[in-house]
């Protein structure tokens, strides 16, 4: 273990101070932040415009690769990389890179496991471990943003649906959000990241409030509080007819078009008679329906959707002017898919 600190946890405010205690002037935090977060260095000896006896000074008191790759995986048809971080504390964790046409969509995890327990997800079926920190969220873009680098290329989208729910660790999923968006240093746009949450309505209310431009999306996968709660157990304490109206605040709030992400599983909610439901409950709300089918589990019985019923739970949404996608499985022979991610203890 490590004694050093890990950059990625301060703020540019922690760091100003930290280097004024070592008597430098202030100017040397806002160049060794862009060393940091512009040029993706992690080696304070290529920081050149840094004087020798600082850049040493800072190898004594910081690590910049606070994670370490323990494994990665490839799938078959390049397009997804699964990376295995361990932590300072030897926990595990997972997070992924998605090439999709000029999209390089990176995800991110914001827990050790999951406490939400949603009965078809490998997250929720190892429990909650621990919550991350900021900085091993912001590590875990970094790194990635370091990997794409070296092939001249950038990261286009982030999404925070890896391990956890980030409304369940709210406030360091904000400061991590804060620090990769902040123009001084990382700059990553925030209408280019898309958080996802399971419906934790007061953090629904929250998020509405915060003056973001980050995009939202609510995992719905069943609209009847009857089979919602089999499949989400959080739904017993946010039922449909609270969580409904956090997301219309949302989209009142901020003027934003909402996601609801759908897992159809065969004959569990891929039927018409939700089909029907949902249209009914997200009725005139500005919002896209993202159908995932499932994938697969240890965990879990259920399978996937037929081809022909997602097309037809499809047709009937669009029949019924309500917009969605059904969403290209991505990685799922590497277990990098949605709902996938899981470490052994
Ligand atoms: N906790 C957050 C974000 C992480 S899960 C959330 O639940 O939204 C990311 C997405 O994967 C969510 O939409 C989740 O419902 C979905 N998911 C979980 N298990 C899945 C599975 N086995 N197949 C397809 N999608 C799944
Ligand atoms: Fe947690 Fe999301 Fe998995 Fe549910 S789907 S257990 S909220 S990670």
């Amino acid at each position: 273990m490590s004694r050093r600190i890990s950059f990625y946890e301060l703020t540019l405010e922690d760091l100003t101070k930290l280097l004024q205690d070592f008597g430098e002037p202030i100017f040397r935090a806002r160049q060794l932040w862009r060393n940091a977060y512009k040029r993706l260095l992690d080696n304070p000896e290529e920081m050149t415009d840094i004087p020798r006896d600082l850049q040493r000074r800072i190898s004594e008191t910081f690590t910049f690769t606070s994670l370490e790759t323990q494994a990665t995986a490839r799938s078959d048809d390049g397009s997804t990389e699964k990376v295995l971080f361990s932590l300072s504390d030897g926990q595990m964790i997972e997070a992924v890179l998605m090439r999709y046409q000029r999209r390089r969509t990176v995800c991110i995890s914001t827990q050790i496991g999951c406490a939400m327990g949603c009965v078809f997800c490998a997250t929720g079926q190892m429990g909650l471990e621990r919550n991350l920190t900021p900085g091993e969220m912001v590590e875990q873009v970094i790194h990635f943003a370091r990997y794409l680098a070296k092939e001249d290329q950038r990261m286009t989208n982030l999404v925070i649906m890896g391990m956890g729910e980030p409304f369940h660790n709210y406030q360091a999923t904000m400061q991590a959000i804060k620090r990769l968006n902040d123009p001084t240093g990382f700059k990553f746009g925030a209408r280019r990241i898309t958080i996802s949450s399971i419906g934790i309505v007061p953090m629904i209310k929250r998020f509405a409030q915060e003056n973001y431009q980050v995009n939202l999306a609510v995992s719905l996968h069943a609209a009847t509080d009857e089979l919602r709660s089999e499949l989400v157990p959080i739904n017993q304490r946010y039922p449909l007819d609270e969580l409904i109206p956090s997301c219309q605040e949302y989209v009142q709030q901020t003027g934003r078009r909402i996601t609801f992400e759908w897992a159809l599983i065969h004959k569990v909610n891929d039927g018409l008679d939700q089909a029907q439901a949902l249209v009914d409950l997200i009725q005139g709300l500005n919002c896209h329906v993202n159908l995932i089918p499932l994938n697969p589990t240890q965990g879990y019985v259920g399978r996937a959707t037929s081809q022909e019923r997602a097309k037809s739970f499809h047709d009937f949404l669009t029949k019924h002017k309500v917009p969605c996608t059904i969403r290209v499985r991505q990685g799922v022979d590497i277990n990098a898919g949605c709902g996938q991610l899981a470490t052994e203890k």
